[in-house]
């Protein structure tokens, strides 16, 4: 038996076989063939080259209708690539002379290109070895009759052990058989962690060289909430974890009774606790957690497992369906934010040296406004089937909000003219997630119907902390005293302009923190849907009088582990623990 320590990423107890899972990787055999064969090893490379071309005509037909000429001019590198007589001829006169099947000559020919581009002392040229890479990625999948990997085959539930599973990844385990999942990389609010909470699967990241440490089949348990996993445990320690298994489902159940009660604390404050999304059909849970509304509707995993891009309509769809959903609550869609660890090969965005600081969000989408337009519309139409609200990520000052205000007063003059109808009143806000839009809301407050705070990025930025990297997991602390400043700021700010004041990041679903940021006056909390009962709990224990007097305290302590223990001390005063 061996334990490990890692990152709780995602709480609860999970226990069963592990699988390591590695990225999509072509393992092509050196298989020789016979002079007879040599003729069909032609055809199929033949045909597998038409093939991707086809696959790649079609991406970027769908680029250009979505995105513009430009964008999907893009993919002519792509198609050069594959139109590249020097690479055909060599494939096939190698495929001749040495005998071996095409998929082993086209990925050594391959190999050999892409070392040569990256010996070339020329930028551009350089860039071309991601293409090259990428056509012969499809081209490889296409000539092995391969389909993309994902987790349909996993034929029993099982433990996914991984070097890092990307945003994507994770979203496509969406009720799959995976039980938990536990990486050697990541943060507690990398995208991966935050999926893995809306999903109810138990997850712990960062935990060293762990894919060295286990093989398939070993059994494991993953304690989500500590942060451990262990390997192959004795009798005793299985039992232990078996009832810690059963009392986390009856703490959850108790919670759970909870649910359908409002948020408002004894002495009479409402507030609104709602929960998190990434993808339309997690609504059904969310409502058997009691969310009263959805506070952020990561739009952004729409874009995700798919090679082209949603088209207007199918935002619409989409949108439709969560504002029908959820009827006379309220649902904040927020407009695309990709780039930092959701990434997009798809889309072209180049990797970047600082991808968190780069071109992403709001930045994107502001530099391809027929792409954002199209999603504008769609909340638009689709806002007259609900009560929705519109939300940008990312936002660093007033230039762009403007400008993502006056792309959307384009969308409506479009419908108004069309006489398409939409919810003329349909609230605007902006994510809070930038310390230079921190230190101007009282600039923004003027020009947006509210504020959400975000704080997985607001943490990162203002303490210069990568939130996915587990070597500076240390230093990632909600409740450092800069960082309540500016939440206190921030607040404050919003009601001086007489807008409300929400949170989405996962600071607001920490139980250890909704006290201090009742009494800060936070008017929303949103956070995955798991932590509703539990969140709601504490405001209905605890009067306003309290709370505005624990965090003016909690705002005169110098550490982050001081306001933790201070908090702490407070709620078992309190009996807010249950
Ligand atoms: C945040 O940054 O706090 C937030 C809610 O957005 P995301 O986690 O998607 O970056
Ligand atoms: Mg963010």
């Amino acid at each position: 038996m061996i334990e490990l320590k890692g990152i709780p990423a995602s709480g609860g107890i999970a226990i069963g076989p592990a699988y390591l899972w590695t990225k999509e990787e072509f393992v092509v055999p050196k298989q020789g063939i016979s002079d007879e064969q040599i003729a069909s090893q032609i055809q199929i490379f033949e045909e597998a080259l038409i093939k991707t071309r086809r696959e790649i005509l079609d991406l970027q037909r769908k680029i250009a209708d979505e995105m513009g000429q430009t964008e999907a001019e893009i993919f002519d590198a792509h198609l050069l690539v594959l139109e590249d007589r020097t690479i055909i001829e060599e494939v096939i006169s190698r495929m001749k002379k040495e005998k071996l099947i095409a998929a082993y000559i086209f990925q050594d020919v391959l190999k050999k290109y892409v070392q040569v581009f990256l010996r070339i002392e020329d930028e551009y040229l350089k860039e071309r070895v991601s293409d090259i890479s990428d056509v012969g990625r499809r081209v490889l999948r296409n000539l092995l009759g391969k389909a993309a990997k994902h987790f349909e085959d996993l034929q029993e539930k099982v433990i996914l052990v991984s070097h890092d599973l990307s945003p994507s990844d994770t979203a496509a385990m969406h009720k799959k058989n995976i039980l938990a999942f536990v990486t050697n990389i990541g943060g507690k609010t990398s995208h991966t962690a935050i999926m893995a909470k809306s999903m109810e699967i138990a997850a712990v990241v960062g935990v060293e060289a762990v894919t060295l440490k286990i093989k398939t089949g070993d059994i494991l348990i993953v304690d989500g909430t500590n942060g451990a996993v262990i390997i192959n445990p004795d009798i005793s320690t299985l039992e232990k974890y078996q009832e810690e298994e059963t009392a986390f489902r009856d703490i959850t159940h108790r919670f759970i009774l909870l649910k359908d009660k409002p948020a408002v604390t004894p002495d009479g404050k409402r507030v609104q606790v709602a929960a998190n999304i990434e993808l339309p059909d997690e609504i059904p849970s969310i409502i058997e957690h009691g969310a009263e509304g959805i506070g952020l509707y990561r739009t952004e995993f729409f874009y995700m497992n798919r090679t082209d891009l949603p088209s207007e309509e199918e935002h619409y769809e989409a949108y439709k369906f969560v504002a029908e959903a959820m009827s006379e609550q309220s649902v904040i869609i927020r407009t695309l934010d990709l780039g930092g660890d959701k990434f997009l090969s798809h889309l072209e965005i180049p990797r970047e040296m600082s991808p968190f600081l780069g071109w992403r969000a709001i930045r994107y989408c502001l530099a391809r406004p027929d792409m954002f337009k199209a999603q504008l519309s769609a909340v638009l139409r689709a806002s007259c089937h609900g009560k929705l609200k519109l939300m940008y990520p990312m936002i660093s000052g007033i230039e762009e909000l403007r400008q993502a205000n006056l792309l959307l007063e384009e969308c409506k003059n479009k419908l108004r003219s069309q006489g398409m109808p939409f919810d003329e009143s349909m609230e605007v806000g902006a994510m809070i997630e930038v310390p230079s839009a921190a230190m101007t809301t009282d600039i923004l407050a003027k020009e947006v119907d509210f504020f959400s705070i975000g704080t997985n990025d607001l943490i990162q930025y203002s303490i210069a902390v990568d939130r996915s990297n587990e070597k500076v997991a240390y230093l990632y602390e909600p409740a450092h005293p800069g960082v309540l400043r500016l939440i206190k700021s921030i607040i404050d700010a919003g009601h001086n302009a007489n807008i409300w004041v929400g949170m989405c990041g996962e600071m607001g679903g920490d139980p250890l923190f909704t006290v201090i940021l009742l009494g800060l006056g936070l008017d929303e909390f949103s956070m995955p849907s798991v932590m509703i009962p539990e969140i709601k709990h504490i405001i209905r224990a605890v009067t306003m009088a309290q709370a505005k007097e624990i965090a003016a305290q909690a705002l005169t302590l110098s550490t982050s582990k001081e306001v933790e223990d201070f908090s702490r001390s407070k709620y078992k005063e309190l009996r807010l623990m249950i």
